[in-house]
């Protein structure tokens, strides 16, 4: 399936949070889509050029050598890349000039043009918007919290899901990205904290973050250069719609350097509408990312009006693969809510929500609930405090543990549903 739904979770406020990231892209689709109609199948356009993180390590070895060079090079080359994250050739002095010229014009091609880079949180969150090589702008947030570092990435431009209350699911879908151009957001929030561009966040923790999915992560706290610890697929786009790409994307960020970032799979999170062959097939990669499901309604009726995905796999199938996902990996599972007023927020969702969680078990998931962040033009807001307190009471008490998510960078539009509308 190729859908796409972009919103882009960044944690702003008192817990977690989401960033969703909106596309606007300089050649977006003629229309919008018409409510509630899905783009599951991505429109085909030209493809990004090759790069060498869409390669595994063997295919690097063969495109060095298709070059004309020794494997090993293959080797070197990605030790720049993916450990010293350097791509320009007068870096690389290991490699003899010619050779660095050749490999870097094959394999390192520019995938992310800058185009605006907006800091928010006394400097602690960063939104960058990049240009894709065909004019399709992107977004990434990077958020510094006390202790760890979280980059929230797109996977699509534009998404095809259609959520009505998010940003990016207004536009519809561009395109799906590539492996290399996922992976360079990453490199590049990298290369920003490498370079100390990212100060020390101080007090901003107040409650669960973005990439928080992936409590038990042994990465020491963030201090001085810090390390990307957590990569969450929470921007433009419903990765799992664009699986090929996505899970080379995962298998890039894990991998040990040189080979790949090496950051943890437990750091990483992967959000979904509920594709549920998606969630399946994630499961069965042996790869224990955090899995991600954006509910947002326990009941069918307003599902398929917020989610219109849920025409086609219903709340009981998604929750169903959800908790298979736990059962095949062990993860606990977030279930995203955003908190619409009177919409989705009444005591009676919260009941019913926290009865077919508990019903599957105990200890397997944990909800975010989320303040929806109104899109421009929006008929919707968020749900008052006290409503949104009793809806995590109520929760608790079914013995679901509940953390509402904050909403670091709505300040720059960097949260969710928010990023690329303002760009355009
Ligand atoms: N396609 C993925 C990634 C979406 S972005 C998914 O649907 O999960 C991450 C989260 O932000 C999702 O839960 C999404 O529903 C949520 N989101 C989107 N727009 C939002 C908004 N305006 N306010 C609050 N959350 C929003």
């Amino acid at each position: 399936m190729d859908g796409t739904d972009g919103p882009f979770a960044g944690p702003v406020g008192r817990g977690p949070s989401t960033c969703e990231n909106r596309g606007t892209m300089s050649d977006a689709p003629s229309s919008r889509p018409a409510p509630g109609q899905l783009t599951l199948v991505a429109p085909r356009r030209g493809k990004p050029p090759r790069h060498l993180a869409d390669l595994t390590v063997e295919e690097r070895r063969e495109a060095v050598a298709a070059l004309g060079h020794p494997a090993f090079r293959a080797n070197q080359l990605s030790t720049h890349y993916f450990e010293r994250l350097v791509d320009s050739p007068e870096q690389m002095t290991d490699l003899p000039q010619a050779v660095r010229d050749d490999l870097v014009a094959d394999l390192l091609p520019p995938l992310l043009g800058p185009v605006r880079s907006i800091t928010a949180d006394e400097g602690a969150t960063v939104k960058q918007v990049w240009r894709l090589f065909d004019g399709a702008l992107v977004e990434s947030v990077l958020m510094r919290y006390p202790n760890r570092v979280t980059v929230c990435i797109s996977s699509q431009a534009g998404c095809g899901m259609n959520c009505p209350f998010c940003a990016t699911g207004q536009e519809g879908l561009t395109r799906n990205m590539s492996t290399g151009e996922i992976v360079e957001q990453v490199v590049a929030a990298a290369r920003m904290l490498r370079h100390g561009g990212l100060p020390e966040a101080r007090g901003l923790d107040g409650g669960a973050g973005l990439g928080d999915e992936a409590e038990g992560s042994d990465e020491p706290a963030v201090r001085g250069p810090a390390r990307v610890s957590n990569v969450v697929f929470m921007g433009m786009g419903e990765a799992l719609a664009n699986y090929k790409a996505a899970i080379g994307a995962i298998r890039r960020l894990t991998e040990p350097a040189p080979s790949g970032l090496g950051i943890s799979a437990r750091g990483i999170t992967m959000s979904t509408v509920g594709l549920v062959p998606g969630i399946d097939r994630l499961a069965a990669e042996g790869i224990p990312v955090t899995l991600a499901l954006s509910l947002h309604a326990p009941d069918d009726e307003l599902r398929d009006e917020l989610v219109p995905i849920n025409t086609r796999f219903k709340v009981d199938e998604a929750i169903d693969a959800a908790h298979r996902y736990y059962e095949t990996t062990g993860r606990r599972v977030s279930i995203e809510y955003a908190l619409i007023r009177d919409i989705n927020d009444q005591a009676w969702r919260a009941d019913l929500l926290g009865e077919k969680l508990a019903a599957r078990g105990r200890g397997w998931v944990h909800v975010n609930p989320i303040p929806l962040n109104p899109t421009p033009g929006s008929k919707w807001t968020a749900s008052r405090r006290g409503v949104e307190q009793q809806f995590v009471e109520r929760l608790r008490a079914h013995g679901i543990p509940t953390t509402v998510r904050d909403t670091r960078g709505s300040e720059i539009d960097g949260a969710c549903g928010q990023l690329a509308a303002s760009t355009a």
